[in-house]
């Protein structure tokens, strides 16, 4: 969703070109790919680390990604070697290319762990993790019984869009240091956007790599899922970003999606307020039973197409939830629609 101008800095006002690093400073360099969503296009990161390259993040596994890597690669700059593949999380954007990258260059893929499991599983299908239990979860919401299996699918493109996972990693832990050239970068997990997403911190370059968890101008799809359906992703997402308030006010912020920008206090402010002025709107209609599907039109005022609608339907189930866990409003089966979970103002 996007939100209001805000009085962010942008230090980088034109965007690198398909395998054209640019550079943001000495040693780490902006990439971009191109991505066949609404969101077109997915910002990754090389760091040179004494005499060879860490890459931040991989786009989608496909020919024009793939062609853009082997001119970043190939180039005359970039011969040296790949000595760590990093990947903020397990969404195929960001993932998608670490086995196709691990392959060429033998580097290792570094991630949490979590994020690795997480991939496993969507790649592969668990039962928690399929279309059908994602349909079910939806149906169980309210979305029309014959829309649910449309809409589920419409999200079930992992496997495409990454191809193949890489066959082992190095785990990331909260709190870790990466040794890159003379820098050392801090892992910073956070949660609500994924399950264990990581963030870097540079403190020698007053440089955070966001990753999705902090973008400049959409606001983090954050969702229920059926592998925890009662969860309250929003509450771990809000606890998560306020943690970039311990960073300096004036870290330069390299977010996955969108351009580079300074303010990430404002930017975790601007986020706090947008998803409370969501639960309130919400509390104002729950007066009267509501399910997640019969909140959509008060959370987003355009329409939304089977694919908006898969984000739509697990962002809206996180608000009522996160509601529900705070005792505002309180669930019960819908009297009308057997099977329905409906929630209603305490
Ligand atoms: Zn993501």
């Amino acid at each position: 969703m996007t939100l209001k101008a805000s009085p962010l800095s942008f230090p980088f006002s034109s965007t690198p070109a398909i395998g054209i690093p640019s550079p943001i400073r000495k040693g780490i360099d902006w990439c971009r790919h191109q991505l066949p969503f609404a969101l077109d296009h997915i910002n990754t990161w090389l760091i040179e680390d004494s005499g060879s390259i860490v890459i931040v993040d991989t786009g989608i596994a496909d020919d024009i990604s793939q062609a853009g890597w082997e001119k970043i690669l190939g180039g005359e700059q970039r011969s040296s070697e790949i000595s760590k593949i990093v990947i903020t999380h397990a969404h195929p954007d960001h993932i998608g290319n670490a086995s196709w990258l691990h392959h060429r260059t033998k580097a290792s893929v570094w991630m949490t762990q979590s994020e690795f499991l997480t991939a496993q599983a969507v790649f592969e299908k668990s039962p928690s993790h399929s279309t059908t239990s994602i349909g079910a979860l939806f149906r169980q919401h309210g979305l029309p019984a014959n829309d649910c299996g449309s809409v589920a699918e419409k999200g079930d493109h992992y496997e495409k869009l990454v191809g193949s996972l890489p066959p082992s990693f190095i785990k990331i832990s909260e709190g870790d240091r990466l040794n890159i050239g003379n820098n050392s970068w801090q892992t910073i997990l956070g949660s609500g956007h994924s399950p264990e997403h990581l963030s870097l911190y540079c403190e020698e370059e007053n440089i955070l790599i966001s990753g999705d968890m902090l973008l400049p101008k959409i606001s983090t799809n954050v969702a229920v899922w059926p592998h925890s359906p009662d969860g309250n992703p929003l509450k771990e997402f809000l606890i998560s970003i306020d943690s970039f308030n311990h960073l300096p006010a004036d870290v330069l912020v390299l977010p996955s999606h969108g351009l580079p920008f300074v303010g990430a206090h404002q930017r975790v402010k601007e986020l706090q307020i947008h998803h409370e002025e969501r639960l309130n709107q919400i509390l104002s209609v729950c007066h009267e039973p509501k399910s997640a599907f019969q909140i959509l039109p008060t959370l987003f005022e355009r329409e939304l197409d089977a694919y908006q609608l898969f984000f739509a339907m697990g962002e809206s189930i996180a608000h009522l939830n996160y509601l529900c866990w705070e005792g505002e409003v309180q669930k019960q089966e819908s009297a009308t629609d057997q099977g329905v979970v409906n929630f209603i103002k305490q």
